[in-house]
């Protein structure tokens, strides 16, 4: 992105939009490129590439430290009382839902109000609902489903206690007024679903089960569920299609190398 684009159009419409414009411009975890340029860069060029790319690298440690890339799927669990100290409420939810489930960490809650205004000046309403979920709401859901659907069923679309990614804090359901408030399939093909898919990562969000990664995240296609992860993972992992699950073993990868 040239920097003239980032200041005039970026800037401008949500401050949170900054640290991951920022991201993208350094494509943080990723070996570094030579230049485009036909001939050799410059000094200049190269201690500005540098620099961009330590800041890549030192959001992503920040992200990491504070524990915005906590994996959370059908094999990695978490505690029965984990909660997260820092839940606060967002402030575009669907009404008719339960209050707890407004609750989202506290980057999650701002970066969601921020995506929100942003899709509310073009005239698409994202709202909440159900970000943050007890162990306990979730055993509560999960034995509902099992029962309704069966067990093999209802495991491809909820998680057992201790497994749902809602416990987290850094998940959220969004839905809109065009489905009726509901998660289905067909918000993908409304405009607040494309445009949700298209600029989530620009607030730090994640679609976390995509189209076609079932057998990698373990759930069918949910492109209501979103999940933050910061801007440097979100920027990495949406321009590589891939899944949490993916991006995180690249990072083990460099970790041990
Ligand atoms: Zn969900």
């Amino acid at each position: 992105m040239k920097r003239a684009f980032f200041i005039a159009c970026i800037l401008p419409l949500a401050l949170i939009c900054f640290s991951c414009a920022k991201a993208s411009l350094t494509g943080p975890a990723e070996p570094p490129k030579p230049a485009e340029s036909a001939g050799p860069p410059t000094a200049e060029a190269k201690e500005n590439a540098g620099a961009a790319e330590e800041a890549g690298r030192s959001e992503l440690q920040s992200d990491i430290d504070a524990g915005y890339l906590i994996l959370v799927n059908k094999t990695h669990g978490l505690e029965k009382g984990y909660k997260p100290a820092d839940l606060t409420a967002v402030k575009y939810y669907a009404a008719d839902r339960r209050a707890e489930g407004r609750l989202m960490r506290a980057a999650a809650a701002e970066a969601f109000d921020s995506m929100a205004e942003m899709a509310k000046e073009q005239g698409l309403e994202l709202v909440v609902t159900t970000a943050y979920r007890s162990y306990d709401f979730q055993a509560e859901l999960y034995e509902y489903y099992v029962a309704q659907d069966g067990q093999a069923a209802a495991d491809r679309y909820s998680a057992k206690p201790g497994y749902s990614e809602h416990q987290t804090g850094l998940a959220a359901d969004i839905s809109s007024a065009s489905v009726g408030y509901k998660l289905t399939e067909s918000f993908a093909d409304t405009e607040e679903g494309k445009w949700l898919a298209e600029n989530a990562r620009l607030f730090g969000f994640i679609m976390r089960y995509p189209e076609g990664l079932e057998e990698t995240t373990g759930y069918q296609y949910e492109p209501w569920h979103i999940r933050y992860v910061g801007c440097a993972a979100a920027d990495y992992i949406y321009s590589h299609d891939i899944a949490l699950e993916e991006y995180l073993n690249i990072l083990d990868e460099e970790t041990e190398e």
